[in-house]
């Protein structure tokens, strides 16, 4: 196969346990209660425009983009609206929530929700750009940022790359696999539609070693539509770090405290890129998403299900046959950046493409011991930082370095705690120096 691709500072070499890289996408169904938060994205939560007793369809708006950043909030389901409320997220803020009671399906007008794909991409830029901003997109891979406003190139920049996310570096989530093998046509269509919104004709689907099937696939396709092409990264953790998969794939560096837009990048995973196929050719809102049951396979089944946002955890782990009392950790995403859900209910929101089960002597944090000063920590930072001093400084309460020392450019990515033989949470420290540097501010 040709060159493979992949950024040079630093990287590990993770066990993959992709248990479910072959399970086709399974259909998770309607909970009896939907939990949907009206803020799953970065920036302003979106304002509610629904109240209770209202009765919804699939795909009825329930909350409207605030000006500035922020993104629609759309039902999953058809139902009536029961609460409004602030309660827990799964990363443990509060949050406002509608919590709708679900009947049959029933879809919103103008929704095409058949299998049938259309490529018959719409000429006017502008009713594109409509259709994905309605449609509530925001980044699926993690970050959640409003996909209009990524698209959206200042005067004073130009775009060159479309990079398209399909790494998927996290070991156990095979979400982004999935629908790779299953969607390949649709998103290739969508990175066509999103070429057409930045000008360019040069979509590059980034693709890891590991998903040979996917690499074909999407290779075949792509050989039928002009400007989008694939590029086989390695497999190294994080290779789905964006700054990192821009210098895979262009060579290019992001400056620190710089943004992919400032080397001619934009860079979408690929969830997001199908869902703006599904936007612009099938009148979808984004109320679904492909998501991924891992973890310990001794008390859950692996797999990937097609879910309405705002389904309750639990519900999906039921669908995977989990044995809920032995869960230690239930985390929303990957072991190295996913987030220790707080209770069982927590909903599945836009950014989840995964839920990872780990049993107790998975989830149990191994003891820390002192720095031996090996230097591991800085060897394998992709962002060519010295975990080591950050966590040094903040255990003196020092924080005054900390600025100097980059933390800022910290992509929270673990490499360093994962490596450390004194096993010292040094991604604790860093998210810790970040935010005592964005205090300084
Ligand atoms: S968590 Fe931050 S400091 Fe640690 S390796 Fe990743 S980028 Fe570097
Ligand atoms: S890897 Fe751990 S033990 Fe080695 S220098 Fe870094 S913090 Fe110290």
């Amino acid at each position: 196969m040709c060159n493979k691709k992949t950024f040079s500072l630093g990287g590990i070499h993770l066990n993959k346990h992709k248990i479910s890289a072959l399970s086709p996408i399974q259909e998770a169904g309607v909970p009896p209660l939907v939990y949907i938060p009206v803020k799953q994205h970065i920036g302003a939560p979106a304002q509610i425009i629904v109240k209770v007793g209202d009765k919804v369809k699939i795909g009825t708006l329930l909350a409207k983009a605030n000006e500035g950043i922020s993104a629609n909030v759309h039902s999953s389901v058809a139902g009536e609206i029961k609460k409004i409320e602030e309660i827990e997220a799964e990363n443990g803020y509060s949050e406002q929530v509608i919590t709708i009671q679900t009947s049959a399906d029933e879809y919103e007008e103008g929704i095409d929700n058949s299998e049938e794909i259309n490529n018959d991409i719409p000429q006017s830029l502008e009713e594109i750009k409509e259709l994905i901003k309605s449609a509530g997109i925001v980044g699926m891979g993690g970050a959640g940022f409003p996909t209009p406003i990524k698209t959206s190139i200042p005067e004073n920049k130009s775009v060159q790359y479309l990079i398209i996310n399909g790494i998927e570096c996290e070991p156990y989530l095979t979400a982004d696999g999935a629908l790779m093998l299953e969607k390949p046509e649709q998103i290739v269509i969508g990175a066509k539609i999103l070429n057409k919104v930045l000008g360019i004709q040069n979509a590059i689907i980034a693709i890891d070693e590991n998903k040979p099937q996917a690499i074909e696939k999407i290779t075949k396709i792509t050989k039928r539509y002009i400007g989008v092409n694939v590029a086989v990264c390695k497999s190294k953790y994080p290779q789905g770090g964006e700054k990192q998969l821009i210098t895979a794939i262009t060579g290019r560096e992001v400056p620190s405290g710089r943004l992919p837009i400032d080397v001619g990048c934009v860079v979408q995973n690929v969830a997001t890129v199908f869902a703006v196929y599904e936007a612009v050719m099938k009148h979808k809102p984004l109320y679904e998403r492909i998501v991924t049951v891992s973890g310990d396979t001794s008390i859950t089944t692996a797999g990937n299900y097609r879910t309405r946002i705002g389904t309750p955890a639990e519900y999906l782990l039921d669908l995977a046959q989990t044995d809920k009392s032995k869960i230690s950790k239930l985390l929303f995403g990957g072991p190295m950046m996913g987030t220790a859900a707080t209770n069982l209910h927590s909903p599945i929101n836009k950014k989840t493409g995964g839920l990872l089960v780990l049993q107790a002597q998975e989830a149990t944090k191994p003891d820390e011991s002192c720095c031996i000063r090996c230097g591991k920590c800085a060897e394998v930072c992709p962002v060519g930082l010295m975990p080591f001093a950050i966590a040094s400084n903040l255990r003196r309460n020092n924080t005054a370095p900390l600025k100097a020392l980059h933390v800022a450019d910290c992509i929270e990515c673990g490499s360093c705690a994962y490596t450390c033989p004194a096993k010292v949470p040094l991604l604790d420290y860093c998210k810790l120096g970040k935010y005592e540097v964005h205090k300084q501010k």
